[in-house]
């Protein structure tokens, strides 16, 4: 197959993204429209002036730090609960786009609340509202992660996950920790987490990424991890790539942020297809789709051309997301009969 038809072939295919940050998820001519209507700064108002400061270009140095610092800038656009429902909507409408039929949506209440300076719990309920209403509009499922820093206070985090709670039968299912992993220890969270689980929130932790494997382990026996988010440091560990694939633990792999954030510096050192042929269950996802300027099919795409896998193991990952999803189980197996229906995989 030619790699057009290849494109077109993962362009139709029934998709799932686990992982992926509605802050990352918008669009830069909306960004554009924002910067205008907010008179926010800028030399000129179009989408080329703006791509640096909120995309990693080609010429910069991929690390955490300067992919980081696009989330700084992205923050200073979330200006009115509109903007914030807009930028939602859009989020679904591009997935769904994109032939995305079940969407994991995270984002960070005390980025979208920056500027704004509403409740937590406020900022949820628009992004509730808007995820439920481009959903039907756009004939996709949404389920929202509810997500908070680790380089953030815990005093923070303790309103996030009030909020989170509040907002449980709105279309939140899920709580996750993000942000700087490498400087910024887990331990402090231990008890919020602690309560999510109680409280009967599924759970998804940043681990592995920019930090090693020891991240992943704390993560699964100290934060009750349903889900790991990347993980793909658990290459350092034998052991526990092992025990990851007996239990069967979701990895949410992004490649292209992973080669963006200086995780990974060689596309063919990717840890994802070892994992994958160690029978770890991995998903393939797109974490930030503005700052990576990616696609899920470019993501699949990229799996395929750069990774090594076949085309009939990127449908395994998509089956392994829809096994992995954060629903109840009936709904999760209906999930997964769809898909394997329209997949058609064994
Ligand atoms: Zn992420």
């Amino acid at each position: 197959m030619g790699e057009s038809d290849l494109i077109q072939n993962i362009r139709a295919l029934p998709k799932i993204d686990l992982h992926r940050h509605l802050e990352g998820a918008v669009r830069l001519e909306t960004l554009i429209e924002i910067a205008q209507d907010y008179g926010i700064e800028m030399p000129e108002y179009d989408v080329e002036t703006l791509r640096p400061f909120v995309q990693m270009m080609p010429d910069e140095t991929h690390n955490y730090q300067h992919f980081l610092g696009k989330f700084s800038t992205l923050r200073q656009f979330f200006r009115s609960p509109d903007i914030i429902r807009r930028v939602t909507r859009e989020a679904v409408a591009d997935a769904a786009a994109d032939n995305i039929l079940y969407l994991e949506l995270r984002f960070t209440p005390p980025a979208l609340s920056n500027i704004i300076r509403c409740s937590y719990e406020e900022v949820i309920g628009w992004v509730c509202d808007a995820a439920a209403e481009a959903a039907r509009d756009h004939a996709i499922t949404v389920r929202l992660i509810v997500s908070m820093n680790r380089h953030e206070s815990v005093q923070n985090g303790e309103k996030v996950l009030q909020a989170a709670l509040a907002c449980h039968t709105r279309g939140v299912v899920a709580l996750d920790l993000a942000g700087n992993e490498s400087q910024y220890p887990a331990q402090p969270f231990y008890p919020l987490f602690e309560r999510a689980k109680a409280a009967g929130l599924f759970i998804t932790i940043h681990a592995g990424e920019w930090a090693g494997a020891e991240g992943v382990r704390e993560a699964l026996t100290c934060l009750h991890a349903d889900r790991i988010g990347h993980g793909v440091r658990s290459i350092e560990d034998p052991e526990l790539v092992a025990e990851l694939a007996e239990h069967g633990t979701a990895l949410e792999i992004c490649p292209s942020s992973n080669y963006d954030s200086g995780v990974v510096t060689d596309w063919l050192r990717h840890p994802l297809a070892p994992l994958y042929r160690q029978g770890v269950k991995i998903t393939i996802n797109t974490d930030d789709p503005v700052i990576s300027a990616i696609t899920l099919s470019d993501e699949l795409m990229r799996v395929i051309t750069r990774l090594s896998l076949g085309l009939e193991d990127v449908k395994q990952a998509v089956l392994n997301a829809a096994g992995a999803a954060f629903l109840p189980p009936a709904e999760r197996e209906t999930l997964v009969a769809a898909f394997k229906a329209r997949l058609a995989v064994p």
